[in-house]
Formats: structure tokens, C-alpha cells, sequence
């Protein structure tokens, strides 16, 4: 991560190919692009390497989210559960459809605790949604036994996580749906862009029409297309497939270089016994995006991201401190500052977040360094950055 480290000849052909078409629209325009189909080609990808009946490309991972709450059908009134460690996108997206977002705690995942989400059931309950965060997964087994159980849609956030699996499946496969993104700093880029991909046909279709204004794509006339349902634009262009295209290629790639740094990492890492790793549900499916690990304290691990500074190792994050991801700076949602009014459904039925406490998340959070794993590190700085990792770790210690 991320894939643009890797730009190549590649990416360079796909994006020459629509340029010199000149149709940068994925519909349409038949004569005039060469047989040129790049979001088409993305999609059947896609769905080669995930090993899915369907995907739909959208304009971002947070559009294929929308996407996926409105072919689930999830709208006002109805209460999606997710997790206090994720991407604002998740609230984003729930409170775009309509729904109200109701936060639970994590656990040493640094993903959805499962039992935090069963205690959060309430019968207003639609959708659980994990998000894959930090390239590894949740506790998918866990996590479907409780939508089985209580008739609850599962839908994964796997924008962090491509080209991970779970037991055999590829994450984003396994839920009702799967969200990615492919902005620009994920494995795999189109720059911007996402896709939502499920084995259900019938929210395939309402996905291909949901993201082209209700377009029903039948007939090869676009303005005689009749539209069933209401719709939105939530395209993706030629150019930006024409990149993902090139990269989507290149995944397994990808997954196996940031496997092989982030083993020489993790081993070294691993001789501390101070330091404690992130639990991994399927450690073979892990994307290795990411190397998460937990200090024993609080205290600890803000003297290692000071150690880290010294030593000169860079690209890791402490959440706790972070305005995107976790919940403790999400003044904005605890606020409801929004520039429309929010329906009396959300605002009624959000829970106090100025109020409540995450006592776990905290715990977790507040412990965890989350280092990038980047794809152009040559194997010699891999060794120098592990040998740099460790020393800054020992010096506070
Ligand atoms: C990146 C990301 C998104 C949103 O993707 P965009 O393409 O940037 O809109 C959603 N969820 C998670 C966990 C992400 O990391």
C-alpha cells in the first residue's frame, strides 16, 4: 500500500487507450471507442479475482458504500452498526441513506467486537458493517453467526483490506455486500473510485441502475432508457478505470510484496516482549497492508512515537491522536453539524457520542501503532527500517 508507489508503463497504456478514443464515459459512444471498455473490463476482473458473481464500480469507496445501503434497501429509521475505529466514511455514507449510525466498541481486532455488537441489537437493527481496517479482518465468523441469528444484513468495508481473504474467501465477498475504495493512497488506485460487489444478482441490478440516475441500460439508446427507480451519479470514469485496470492486474503482486516486508518487520518486532500484536481471525488472509501492534501502556507507546521520530522511522499512526478515524475527534458527528437539517429519526435516534464511553476502544486505540507497509522499499531498507524500529522500541524501555 499504496499502489501508486508502482505506477508503471501499464497504467500509462490502459489511460493512452481512452485517451485516444477520446470516450472518457463508461456508457455509450459504441463506434467511437475502439473496443474500449475499461470500467466493463474492471468489473469482470474483479470478479475473476474475487472469486464474485458481481461488481459495480462506483466513483469512491464512500459512493460504494451509498450504493450498498440503498440496494440493501436501509433507509430512515433503520439503525446500521459500526465500529468506533474506521474511516468517517462509514457515518457518511449511514447517515446519507437516511439511517442512524450506532457506534460500537472494538476489540483486539481493531475491528468490531462481536459481543459489543450483539449487546447493540435493538429492534431497529438493519445492517452490522466491519470494516476491514489496517489491511486485516474482522471476526467474520462470529460476525455472520449474529446476522443469522437476529435476521440482520452483513455488509463488509474491505476499502482497507483488498486482495485479503477470509477462511478461503476473499474479504468483501463473504457479507450480503462488499465495499472497496481505489482512491488514491489504497493497494490498488484508479485515483478515485470504489466498487461494490455481492453474489446477489438482484442488488447487482439495482446497483447498475441505483449509480446511473435509475438508468435500466436496455437497448443501446441512452436517452430512450426508462428508469424503474430513483437513481444518482455515482459513475466512475474511463480514465480512473483505465488506471484500476492496470492495477487490479497486479493485486497478487502487490499483497505478496507487502507480505514479504511486512514479515521482516512482525519477526523483528516479535523479539520484544514488551510488544503485542494485533489478533488476526485468518492469518493466512491477511493483505499485510499494514503491521498493527500494542504497547503494554498508554505512556509506553507515546514515548515510541517520539522514539520512532529520533530513529528516523516514518508512515505509522497512533489513532488515538488521528481526526479521521477514530471517534474521539469526531467533534462534527458528536455535534450532528450538519449544513442540512438531519431527520428527527437521526437525530433522536443517535446515541449522546459527547457522552458515552469507549472505555475498550480507548484501551486498544490509545495502544496500537499502526505502521504502513509500503510496496517501493527495497528488501536492504526493510532490514534497516526493522533494525531502526527496534531500537527506538528498546530505548524507552
Ligand atoms: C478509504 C476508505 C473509505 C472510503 O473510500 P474513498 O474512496 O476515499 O471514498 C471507506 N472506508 C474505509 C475503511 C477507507 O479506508
Amino acid at each position: 500500500m499504496p499502489g501508486f508507489e508502482l505506477f508503471s508503463d501499464l497504467e500509462r497504456k490502459e489511460v493512452n487507450d481512452v485517451l485516444e478514443s477520446g470516450v472518457l464515459m463508461r456508457y455509450g459512444f459504441d463506434g467511437a471507442r475502439n473496443g474500449h471498455w475499461k470500467a466493463k473490463e474492471l468489473e469482470q476482473e474483479l470478479q475473476r479475482i474475487l472469486n464474485v458473481k458481481h461488481a459495480q464500480l462506483t466513483s469512491s469507496g464512500t459512493t460504494a458504500l451509498n450504493v450498498a445501503l440503498a440496494v440493501l434497501g436501509v433507509g430512515a429509521g433503520d439503525e446500521v452498526i459500526m465500529p468506533t475505529f474506521t474511516f468517517v466514511a462509514s457515518f457518511e455514507s449511514i447517515l446519507a441513506a437516511g439511517a442512524t449510525p450506532i457506534l460500537v466498541e472494538i476489540d483486539d481486532t481493531l475491528t468490531l467486537d462481536p459481543k459489543a455488537v450483539e449487546a447493540a441489537i435493538t429492534p431497529k437493527t438493519k445492517v452490522v458493517m466491519p470494516v476491514h481496517m489496517c489491511g486485516s479482518m474482522a471476526d467474520l465468523d462470529a460476525l455472520k453467526a449474529i446476522c443469522d441469528k437476529h435476521n440482520l444484513i452483513l455488509l463488509e468495508d474491505a476499502c482497507q483490506a483488498v486482495g485479503g481473504s477470509y477462511k478461503g474467501k476473499k474479504l468483501g465477498t463473504i457479507g450480503d455486500a462488499g465495499c472497496f475504495s481505489f482512491d488514491y493512497v489504497k493497494t490498488i488506485t484508479c485515483g478515485e473510485g470504489g466498487a461494490m460487489v455481492t453474489n446477489n444478482a438482484t442488488l447487482a441490478k439495482n446497483a447498475d441502475h441505483y449509480t446511473d440516475h435509475g438508468h435500466d441500460h436496455e437497448g443501446n439508446d441512452r436517452g430512450a432508457e426508462s428508469h424503474p427507480f430513483l437513481g444518482y451519479n455515482f459513475r466512475i470514469s474511463e480514465l480512473n478505470a483505465a488506471v484500476g485496470l492496470a492495477q487490479v492486474r497486479r493485486l497478487e503482486d502487490f499483497v505478496a510484496i507487502q507480505r514479504k516486508h511486512k514479515k521482516i518487520l512482525k519477526e523483528a518486532l516479535a523479539t520484544i516482549t514488551e510488544v503485542s500484536f494485533r489478533r488476526i481471525p485468518d492469518q493466512e488472509g491477511d493483505s499485510a497492508g499494514f503491521l498493527s501492534f500494542f504497547m503494554p501502556t498508554k505512556e509506553l507507546t507515546d514515548k515510541v512515537i517520539i522514539a520512532f521520530k529520533a530513529f528516523g522511522v516514518d508512515a505509522y499512526w497512533n489513532y488515538y491522536q488521528n481526526n479521521w478515524h477514530y471517534v474521539r475527534k469526531w467533534k462534527h458527528l458528536k455535534d450532528k453539524i450538519s449544513l442540512f437539517p438531519l431527520s428527527n429519526q437521526i437525530v433522536n435516534g443517535m446515541q449522546d457520542l459527547n457522552t458515552i464511553q469507549f472505555p475498550q476502544s480507548d484501551d486498544f486505540i490509545s495502544r496500537n501503532i499502526s505502521c504502513l507497509i509500503k510496496l517501493s522499499w527495497t528488501e536492504a531498507q526493510v532490514h534497516e527500517r526493522a533494525k531502526n524500529m527496534v531500537a527506538a522500541i528498546k530505548s524507552v524501555l
